[in-house]
């Protein structure tokens, strides 16, 4: 699960109203101060990320604004989350940095985090209110089993990479407008894995990683929407050398369905109910999404008038106050009426004072025929 977020104008030390220019300077500031290179303490480097992914959302207009409106429920929340379309947390962390910097990011280059993978996935408005098991199939890049990750034939070993002699860093200086940086990069020899291997593993080509298709059965919870996102830890990507696999994010669609329509959390759909029991009041059996429920329609009743049934829409997924369901009811009219009905109908129409014959009636009255 994602580390609790902190506010993000809070951890810059900007007023919600901060101009770009504003977040830049302060983002500026403390980069500088909690900069790992610079300051040895234990936690400056978590800090330093906060700030990093801070900057990114409040550095852009649309995140600025989607960070204003969800705050932290905007980040993986719970796994779920009205989602940026990318992790937050991974690719951006030197995008910024890096252009003032001047490309200054250390890393542990012989390990290689695995990359974090997307799978979109589509829900029915019913599982989507119910939730749902999904089983799906994606492939991801894993640990070889023949060379166990090495890379190296059975029965060879790798070499020791000769530039990096094994370590699979390469270590430089650089001067920048904020001082000299020491940094690190993957060796371009071995690509950071600090051995150069002669026999390639037949099953991986010697990346000591291979492709696989693999089957997970995961809870989407009751609620979900198109537009979140579910990370699965550990679920992308094998790492290289040990390192820690990347995500799975599940980027959720929900199918628009043919009775009701989603607007957030609330339901909405026209109905038709008999022309007698709107006029005489009675029960109808009201469709929810899963399931139906009874539904009293008062005497006298208009077409197009709309009954709430609280709490009967899409349940909240962070368990707030669910959706509401808005059925609108419209008159049935009756089609292939027996001789005997029409007859009842017309008998009816006349204790109305209406005729049915040519343009009379009630509209013909009304109209003045
Ligand atoms: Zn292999
Ligand atoms: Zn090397």
């Amino acid at each position: 699960m994602a580390a609790q977020s902190k506010d993000f104008y809070e951890l810059l030390g900007v007023q919600r109203d901060a101009s770009g220019d504003d977040i830049k300077r302060a983002y500026r500031n403390l980069a500088r101060k909690f900069h790992p290179d610079f300051n040895k303490e234990p936690d400056a480097a978590d800090k330093f990320k906060e700030l990093q992914v801070a900057y990114e959302i409040l550095s852009d207009d649309t995140k600025r604004q989607q960070y204003d409106r969800y705050g932290e429920a905007a980040f993986a929340n719970n796994g779920a989350g009205q989602g940026y379309g990318a992790n937050p947390f991974g690719d951006m962390f030197s995008s910024f940095f890096d252009d003032f910097m001047g490309g200054s990011r250390s890393s542990n280059a012989t390990e290689v985090r695995g990359d974090d993978l997307r799978h979109d996935l589509e829900l029915t408005l019913e599982e989507a209110a119910a939730g749902a098991e999904k089983t799906i199939k994606y492939q991801r890049l894993e640990t070889c089993d023949t060379c166990d990750g090495s890379g190296a034939k059975p029965g060879t070993a790798p070499d020791t990479c000769s530039q990096c002699r094994g370590t699979g860093q390469i270590r430089f200086s650089q001067n920048t407008l904020l001082g000299t940086f020491h940094t690190t990069q993957a060796c371009p020899r071995c690509k950071g894995r600090g051995v150069t291997i002669t026999s390639p593993c037949n099953t991986c080509s010697g990346t000591g990683r291979s492709r696989r298709t693999v089957e997970k059965t995961m809870k989407i919870p009751a609620g979900a929407d198109t537009g979140m996102r579910l990370r699965l830890g550990g679920e992308g990507d094998s790492g290289v050398n040990g390192a820690e696999a990347g995500d799975l994010y599940l980027f959720l669609h929900v199918q628009e369905h043919d009775l009701f329509e989603r607007r957030g959390n609330d339901l909405f759909a026209t109905i038709p109910v008999s022309f007698p029991t709107l006029t005489l009041g009675g029960t109808i059996q009201a469709p929810l999404v899963n399931g139906s429920e009874e539904l009293r329609i008062p005497e006298g009743t208009q077409g197009g008038h709309t009954f709430t049934l609280k709490g009967r829409g899409i349940p909240d997924i962070r368990g707030r106050k669910p959706g509401d369901l808005n059925l609108t009811v419209h008159a049935a009219v009756p089609t292939h009426l027996t001789l005997e009905q029409k007859e009842l109908l017309q008998r009816f129409a006349e204790s109305l004072g209406e005729h049915h014959e040519g343009q009379k009636g009630f509209f013909g009255r009304l109209f003045g025929h």
